[in-house]
């Protein structure tokens, strides 16, 4: 059993940052993070909205200086998943590691994010990893010269949308609406792209192929036409759904699944904290997930100089 005074779930951009508090506290800080440390922006190709880089910076790279300022404070990272979270009788907390075993902590902020939505069509399981993706900065690079699907029409799937033209001949956008969700700097620059083509009002009724993604079946939602259009990768964002499986039965949840907060990222249960896109009412964008880990830590911190000696 090993024992921590703040015990951070999720080392993505509120993760991390509240790390960086958390331990300038001086507090046993660990975060636990079962894939790759970085969360979201690990994958992203150029942030162009994080302030202090004016030029943009690539989203792994700003991912390892996070990880850097964090340990350089003493946060121990452990690349482990936790599989349960539960209070005990004195206050503190029990993390249950499927790798490492039970850790106990006073305090505890889950920043665990959200995953992408599949689309749920017929080809998709069975085509995964061999043309199906949910991220480009992956898998990008294997559709040189060959023509892509997007599905989506949010920012990521522009963002993604508009990296894939450095790779893809042609990139088809295709969009249940008339309209994209996506801002208008991003639409500005997809519009303007010559390799971006946009399929309006148009849903993926399947996605074909034996080995490899040969094409997708699509259906016009106005004419009612359907048509196959050959391509070799399909790349999917249609939206996110917060990890919140170590939230459920614990902490209240809105109608979306995300954890209901205070402004000082408080739940009901006191110690424990959640921060990032995880929470209700989130921006979810990069600065606003690091300002929930910054005001998730204070709180915590806050409630370690006052909590009953049990939990104190
Ligand atoms: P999102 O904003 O929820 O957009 C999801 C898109 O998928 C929407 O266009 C939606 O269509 C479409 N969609 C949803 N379900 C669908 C279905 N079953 N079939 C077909 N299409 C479907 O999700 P996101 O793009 O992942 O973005 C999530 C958050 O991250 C946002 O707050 C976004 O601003 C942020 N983000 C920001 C950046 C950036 O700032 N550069 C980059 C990436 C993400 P409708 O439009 O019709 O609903």
């Amino acid at each position: 059993m090993t024992e921590h005074d703040i015990a951070i779930i999720g080392g993505g951009g509120a993760g991390l940052t509240a790390a960086v508090y958390a331990a300038r506290a001086r507090r046993r800080t660990v975060v636990f993070e079962r894939a790759v440390t970085g969360g979201q922006i690990s994958t992203t190709g150029a942030v162009e909205n994080f302030p202090g880089f004016p030029a943009g910076i690539d989203g792994f790279d700003l991912a390892q200086a996070f990880l850097q300022q964090a340990e350089k404070f003493g946060t121990a990272i452990a690349y482990e998943d936790i599989t349960s979270l539960s209070v005990e009788p004195d206050g503190r907390f029990r993390l249950d590691s499927a790798e490492s075993g039970i850790h106990i902590a006073r305090a505890v902020i889950v920043a665990a994010g959200a995953r992408y939505n599949p689309l749920g069509v017929p080809g998709e399981t069975e085509l995964l990893g061999r043309g199906v993706s949910y991220c480009a900065t992956c898998d990008g690079a294997f559709f040189k010269g060959q023509e892509v699907a997007v599905i989506g029409g949010g920012d990521s799937a522009i963002d993604e949308g508009l990296f894939l033209t450095r790779f893809a001949s042609k990139v088809h956008v295709i969009h249940r609406r008339g309209q994209l969700r996506a801002s208008a700097l991003l639409q500005d620059r997809a519009f303007a792209n010559p390799k971006m083509t946009f399929a309006w009002n148009t849903v993926v009724e399947r996605i074909e192929g034996k080995a490899q993604v040969e094409a997708v079946a699509l259906r016009d939602l106005e004419t009612g036409a359907t048509i196959v259009l050959p391509v070799g990768g399909v790349f999917i964002f249609v939206g996110q759904t917060p990890n919140n499986a170590l939230l459920q039965g614990l902490v209240e949840l809105d109608a979306t699944g995300h954890a209901v907060v205070d402004l000082n990222m408080r739940t009901t249960i006191p110690g424990l904290f959640v921060a990032g896109d995880l929470r209700t009412g989130a921006a979810r964008q990069l600065v606003s997930a690091c300002g929930d880990g910054a005001t998730a830590a204070i709180a915590a911190e806050r409630y370690l100089e006052q909590a009953p000696a049990a939990a104190g």
